[in-house]
């Protein structure tokens, strides 16, 4: 058995398809934000502008949260001892639930690890614990949602993006007394375009079915609190399960979910990917409560990254670099081919000392490869000009055309692989 072409295949077919993945050495700077070092293969160092970051408020960097981070390991060390059940279950991550439970306005919240493995968690062991429960998710949610609801075992179906007449559909043909769970994001990080979030949940309510809202990319940035889009569109009593991560916009590590404290019980004592785990460290939950009690009372953070966000937005489509509309913080430029999207961020690494990963299929359907970019607080008005004319030399040397940002239509027209795939499911 030769055990090893396989993988070596494996790798080849990635590459033929142009989605092999290759990570940029990126050193960050935490005193010049989002100033990072890049290293080459070759290993020579350049000083780069990272304009990808999912860190989108540059909390990462908050000096309340580098202390909180700081003090709690020099006082507990730099780790958590064991799982949640074996002495795992520090004050920092005890202080740190109550902080998001009171943030979503539940009565409980459950840290995890990371987002990726609460959402795995809480909707795999919701859905089993329900009688004959059907998952209703929309058609573009995240992998770790797909990955929860697979991990179910329970029957499914899938409505179209963000289309409530669709999702009453399968909810009055599910009938009024089965259990259901709908489960979808309340803002897409691709598109970033935003869930009705009010209707989902009115609908839902109307046909007796349980709600389940990713706000990984909402948390921290939006509402008065930075309770997310559900906060902002005061419906976050609607809602039954918010889930968030730590990670984006609060800058550290680790996912969470906020619920009836009967739901939270029932998830911390049935999900194996929460019981057979190590905790987060303490140091880690303590800075994760100090962003997140930094955002609940602080709009500075908000305030200047949405300002910058409209400014790169405006400046991009003054300079007709096709910016892909939408209502939030996230810039999609549109590029709509692999190789170019990839030769666009090589070039704008190499030549500019501006790092953009290039988003290609399967994150984002073929056809419609992107430069993902997220302004945060602390890229200057000087950041945005430099990335413009960036952008202006990227395009000119690629061909690519200026101002034709393509229409919500034309995108309609294009092959959609990825919901394929998650259709597939
Ligand atoms: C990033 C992401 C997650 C996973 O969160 P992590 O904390 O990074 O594991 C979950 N849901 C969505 C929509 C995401 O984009």
């Amino acid at each position: 058995m030769e055990y090893r072409r396989y993988f070596g295949q494996a790798i080849d077919r990635l590459k033929a398809e142009r989605r092999y993945r290759v990570f940029a050495d990126l050193e960050r700077d935490a005193d010049r934000f989002p100033l990072a070092t890049w290293r080459a293969d070759n290993g020579a160092a350049q000083e780069v502008v990272i304009w990808c970051s999912n860190d989108y408020l540059g909390m990462g960097r908050h000096p309340r949260v580098i202390e909180a981070m700081t003090t709690a390991a020099q006082k507990h060390g730099a780790g958590a001892g064991g799982t949640r059940n074996i002495s795992g279950t520090n004050h920092p991550l005890v202080q740190l639930e109550a902080e998001l439970a009171d943030l979503h306005g539940k009565d409980s919240a459950l840290a995890f690890t990371s987002g990726w493995v609460s959402n795995l968690a809480a909707i795999s062991t919701i859905a089993e614990l329900l009688p004959n429960c059907l998952i209703i998710s929309d058609a573009l949610n995240h992998n770790s949602m797909i990955e929860g609801v697979r991990r179910s075992g329970c029957e499914k179906v899938i409505f179209r993006h963000n289309d409530v007449a669709h999702l009453e559909e399968m909810l009055i043909a599910a009938g009024h007394d089965r259990a259901k769970l709908v489960v979808f994001e309340s803002l897409y990080s691709m598109d970033g375009d935003i869930a009705p979030v009010a209707e989902i949940a009115a609908v839902c309510k109307k046909h007796n079915a349980m709600t389940y809202v990713d706000e990984v990319h909402a948390v921290g940035l939006y509402g008065p609190r930075g309770g997310g889009i559900c906060e902002r569109e005061n419906v976050m009593s609607q809602i039954d399960v918010i889930e968030g991560t730590l990670a984006k916009g609060f800058g550290t590590l680790g996912g969470y979910i906020a619920a009836d404290s009967v739901i939270i019980d029932a998830v911390r004592s049935y999900a194996p990917s929460f019981i057979f785990t190590t905790a987060l460290p303490p140091a880690v939950a303590a800075a994760a409560g100090a962003a997140v009690r930094q955002l609940k009372n602080s709009q500075e953070e908000r305030t200047l990254q949405q300002r910058q966000v409209a400014r790169t937005k405006t400046a991009l489509a003054a300079a007709e670099i096709p910016v892909m509309a939408n209502a939030s913080h996230i810039v999609p430029v549109y590029v709509g081919d692999a190789e170019l999207c990839k030769a666009a961020s090589d070039i704008l690494l190499e030549k500019h000392g501006i790092y953009i990963q290039p988003i290609n299929y399967p994150t984002v359907a073929r056809g419609t490869e992107r430069l993902r970019i997220t302004p945060t607080p602390y890229h200057t008005d000087a950041h945005i000009a430099a990335l413009v004319d960036a952008l202006r030399d990227v395009w000119r040397r690629l061909g690519l055309p200026f101002g034709a940002t393509p229409q919500p239509a034309m995108m309609e027209a294009l092959p959609k692989p990825h919901l394929k795939i998650v259709a597939a499911e």
